[in-house]
């Protein structure tokens, strides 16, 4: 394939691109987004694969054929439960490649299509070498760590190290140190300068992430997402791969985006984030708050339909519990049958529900819950205290009081669903035990919140089956 060629289909890649991250920004939209994206990638691998720079097609194959049956069998088996550790994986990919690219570019003897460079080219390439093996470095460990916290291997409470902060400045001092062992080392005789500056990077990305706990964790995925972007831009920078720059940019700074509106959502300092948890204060280094007195209130499904019945307002707040009993079908359908009853039914959606950001508005859209009764917090907050029923199913963190009430406590300052003014909460459930981000929940005592405990599938599905049964009375339906 002529240069022009691959030119040419590497900016119809490009704009396909961003068409795909214009449509992901809208539910509506995504499906087509997606599918913009899949045809730019299919066209970008194509018009690499057939470029000028390819001249062994036997190890290409070789690589792209595992890595093809792998990554179908991987996303074809994965739960939607477990989707966020398989991004961290694949940002641990993303950051491990341009590790390897850059140590491979920097031993790589001089070629016809790589001739050696001199002066000032020879000193940027080299800097974008150091500068592309540290970003790999930091979003490899980072990433691995991350992957370890989401699938539990790792406790989710932050590492806080008394010298924290030191320890980091120490790292980046040690890595621009040797930055310069690096730019003034004679031919390849700088690579134990680079590894150890790699070695250094690996351990900034483990601390940082590390020092990042429970609720935080979203933003750190995301803040992940546009490192592993940098990365590949950098990859690309070293490989003089246009379409890879802008690739990688396009991922980075909309990663950065994303991390900025989920920091702004969740009350939370970006560069304190960024920075491993600079800056936080006491309460958010504190291991809990105390355990919440009183107790808890349990219900019955009949108890349940019964409010429901009386209810002209119902507004459901899904979580991760949601997902992980695949609830959204029955809850579809007991939507569905309140709203032809003529309730109002809302629901409600916090910014880091679930496991990852938009894990609800995923599962509601797969089983057609119409989008314009999925609200934001913000959109619903105020209407909790003219609703008759909130039905909170397998969310915690996100429907905790003690966000709003206890300074001591770690998601103390992160806004949360005010579902406690409603006038009667039902809390599914299995237990009363804590959510991701470890903290005992006030919500599950108070005296309008009955506890539904049990798999939440099964509870739904029975108070859908009980509401099938249960005929409104014409009566009740016409004082509404
Ligand atoms: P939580 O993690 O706070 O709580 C989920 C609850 O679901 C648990 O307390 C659990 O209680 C319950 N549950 C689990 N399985 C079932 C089941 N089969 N049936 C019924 N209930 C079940 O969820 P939230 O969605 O409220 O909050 C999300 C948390 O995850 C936040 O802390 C957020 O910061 C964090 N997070 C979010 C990410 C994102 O991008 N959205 C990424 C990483 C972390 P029990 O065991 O008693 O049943």
């Amino acid at each position: 394939m002529s240069n022009n060629l691959v030119t040419v289909a590497y900016i119809a890649a490009i704009v396909l691109f961003i068409l795909s991250l214009g449509g992901l920004s809208n539910q509506e939209t995504a499906k087509r987004g997606n599918l913009y994206g899949i045809i730019g990638m299919a066209l970008a691998i194509g018009a690499t694969a057939f470029g000028a720079g390819v001249t062994n097609y036997g190890v290409l194959l070789a690589v792209i054929v595992p890595g093809v049956i792998i990554g179908a069998l991987l996303a074809s088996r994965v739960e939607m439960t477990e989707m966020p550790e398989l991004v961290a994986v694949l940002h641990s990919f993303v950051g491990l490649a341009a590790v390897l690219v850059g140590i491979g570019n920097y031993l790589q003897a001089p070629t016809d299509m790589t001739p050696s460079l001199v002066g000032a080219e020879e000193t940027i390439h080299m800097v974008e070498i150091y500068v592309g093996v540290f970003i790999g470095a930091v979003t490899f460990t980072g990433s691995v760590v991350a992957f370890g916290k989401l699938k539990a291997i790792i406790s989710s409470k932050p590492l806080m190290l008394p010298a924290r902060h030191l320890l980091n400045i120490g790292l980046l001092v040690g890595t621009v140190a040797l930055g310069f062992v690096f730019m003034g080392a004679e031919g390849t005789s700088g690579l134990p300068a680079l590894l150890g500056m790699c070695a250094l990077a690996g351990l900034l990305g483990m601390h940082l992430v590390a020092a990042i706990g429970g609720a935080d964790m979203p933003v750190v995925i995301s803040m992940l997402n546009s490192y592993s972007g940098w990365a590949a831009a950098a990859a690309g920078f070293m490989l003089s791969n246009d379409l890879l720059i802008v690739t990688g940019a396009l991922v980075g700074s909309s990663g950065a985006i994303l991390s900025i509106i989920m920091c702004k959502a969740m009350n939370r300092s970006f560069l304190s984030v960024i920075l491993g948890g600079f800056g936080q204060g006491a309460s958010s280094q504190s291991a809990g708050s105390s355990a919440p007195g009183g107790t808890a209130t349990s219900a019955t499904v009949e108890d349940t339909v019964e409010l429901l019945n009386e209810a002209s307002s119902v507004i459901i707040t899904p979580g991760y519990g949601m997902a992980v009993a695949q609830a959204q079908h029955a809850v579809a359908d007991i939507t569905k049958i309140l709203r032809d009853r003529g309730v109002n039914v809302r629901f409600g959606i916090h910014p880091v529900a679930g496991r990852l950001p938009g894990h609800m508005n995923v599962l509601l859209a797969e089983a057609n819950v119409p989008y314009d009764v999925v609200l934001e917090m913000d959109e619903i907050n105020e209407d909790f205290s003219e609703t008759d029923v909130v039905l909170v199913i397998g969310a915690n963190d996100t429907v905790n009081p003690s966000a709003l009430d206890d300074p001591a406590s770690p998601i103390a300052g992160m806004p949360v669903l005010e579902v406690w003014n409603a006038s009667n909460v039902i809390v599914m459930k299995r237990s009363l035990s804590v959510g991701y981000a470890g903290v005992d929940n006030p919500l599950f005592y108070k005296d309008n919140t009955q506890m539904l405990f049990g798999d939440a599938k099964a509870n739904v599905s029975a108070i859908l089956a009980e509401m099938q049964k249960t005929a409104k009375t014409p009566a009740m339906a016409g004082s509404r």
